[in-house]
C-alpha cells in the first residue's frame, strides 16, 4: 500500500491521511491499526487536562516548542469531546496551526465527538498508536474539561497534568477527590492574575499531606504560558515524573493496564453488536418483548436471562 510507504517515510500528508481514516473508522481500520501497532512504540504520552479557557492549548503549544528545540518530535492531539467540529474547522485551531507553522518536528490534530462520544476515547487512543507508528517521540492529549469522558481519554496517558488557573479555586473544593486520583503533576497557569500563590500554596499542602510515607513528591508548577514563564519548571517536572515512574515500575503497570482497556474495548464493541444482531435473529428478544408485554418479566431479569442464555448456554423461560 502506497500510501503506508510514504507514512513510514514520515510523510506528514500520509500521517494525516491515516489518521483520518482511523478516525472515521474508514473500512480496514482495523487491519491498518494492527500493521501500525506492530510497529516499535516508544513514545511518551503526556495527558493534559483542565477546565475551558485555562490556558491548555497555549501552554501545550509553548512546552511543545521547547520540546522540539530539545530535538523531539511531538504529535499533539487536542481532543473536545463536546464540540461537534473537527480537523481545523475551528477559528482557535487555525490561529494554532499559524503559531506551530513551520515547526516539522510538531504535528497536532483536533478530535471532536462528532455524536459519537462513547468511542471518543478509543478513537484517540487509535490516533496515539498512529502517531507513535509514525516515530514520533512524545504524544501530548489534550482534553477540555474534567468529566467523565476525559477521564477516560487521559487514562492513555503516562503523565497526566491537570492544569488549573486562580479563579478555578470553587471547582477544586468540588473535585477534589476525582483530580487527586488522576494528577501526576498540578500545574497552575495563569500566574500572573491574582491568587496564583495561593492556590499553588494550597494544592502543595494537599499534595504534601496525602503523600504516602514512601512516595516521591511532585510539587505543583507555576506557569503564565504567554510569556512562557515556568513553562521549563513544568517540562522539568514532567521528565522527572517520566524517570521516577520508569524507575518504579508504574510505567510498565500503567501500559499494561491500558493495553487491557484497549483489548477488552475492542472484544467488548465486536460482542455488543453480535450480541444485537443475534438476539434479533434467532427470535430471542420476540419472546422476551412478549413476556416483557404480559408483565411476566422485567427488564432486569430479561437481561440477566439473555447472558444466561448467550454465554452460558441456558435456555430462555417461556
Ligand atoms: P484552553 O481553553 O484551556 O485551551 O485555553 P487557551 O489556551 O485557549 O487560553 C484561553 C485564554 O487565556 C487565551 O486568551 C490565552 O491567551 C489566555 N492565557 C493563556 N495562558 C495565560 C496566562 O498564563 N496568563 C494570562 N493572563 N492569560 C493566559
Amino acid at each position: 500500500m502506497a500510501l503506508l510507504d510514504d507514512f513510514r517515510a514520515g510523510d506528514r500528508r500520509a500521517l494525516s491521511r491515516i489518521i483520518t481514516h482511523v478516525e472515521n473508522r474508514h473500512d480496514g481500520y482495523r487491519h491498518l491499526l494492527a500493521q501500525l501497532s506492530r510497529l516499535e512504540r516508544r513514545a511518551f504520552r503526556i495527558g493534559i487536562t483542565g477546565p475551558p479557557g485555562a490556558g491548555k492549548s497555549t501552554l501545550v503549544d509553548a512546552l511543545a516548542l521547547r520540546l522540539a528545540k530539545q530535538g523531539l518530535s511531538i504529535g499533539i492531539i487536542a481532543v473536545d469531546p463536546s464540540s461537534p467540529f473537527t480537523g481545523g474547522a475551528l477559528l482557535g485551531d487555525r490561529v494554532r496551526m499559524q503559531h506551530l507553522a513551520g515547526q516539522d518536528k510538531i504535528f497536532i490534530r483536533s478530535m471532536a465527538s462528532r455524536g459519537q462520544s462513547g468511542g471518543m476515547a478509543a478513537a484517540t487512543r487509535d490516533v496515539i498508536t498512529v502517531l507513535d507508528a509514525f516515530g514520533m517521540d512524545m504524544v501530548i492529549v489534550e482534553t477540555v474539561g474534567i468529566g467523565q469522558i476525559e477521564l477516560d481519554i487521559i487514562e492513555a496517558a503516562d503523565t497526566v497534568v491537570v492544569i488549573l488557573v486562580p479563579e478555578s479555586g470553587d471547582m477544586i473544593q468540588t473535585m477534589k477527590a476525582g483530580l487527586m486520583e488522576i494528577a501526576d503533576i498540578f500545574c497552575v497557569n495563569k500566574m500572573d492574575r491574582p491568587g496564583g500563590d495561593r492556590l499553588l500554596s494550597y494544592l502543595n499542602n494537599m499534595i504534601h499531606e496525602r503523600l504516602a510515607a514512601d512516595a516521591v513528591e511532585f510539587p505543583a508548577v507555576g506557569t503564565n504560558a504567554v510569556s512562557g514563564e515556568g513553562v521549563d519548571k513544568l517540562a522539568e517536572a514532567i521528565a522527572r515524573h517520566r524517570a521516577h515512574v520508569t524507575a518504579n515500575g508504574d510505567f510498565e503497570r500503567r501500559r499494561r493496564r491500558q493495553l487491557k482497556t484497549e483489548i477488552l474495548s475492542t472484544v467488548r464493541d465486536r460482542i455488543v453488536k453480535d450480541l444485537d444482531r443475534m438476539i434479533d435473529l434467532d427470535g430471542q428478544f420476540e419472546k422476551i418483548a412478549a413476556r416483557l408485554n404480559a408483565g411476566e418479566t422485567d427488564p432486569y431479569s430479561a437481561a440477566d436471562q439473555i447472558y444466561e442464555h448467550y454465554f452460558r448456554g441456558r435456555p430462555v423461560n417461556g
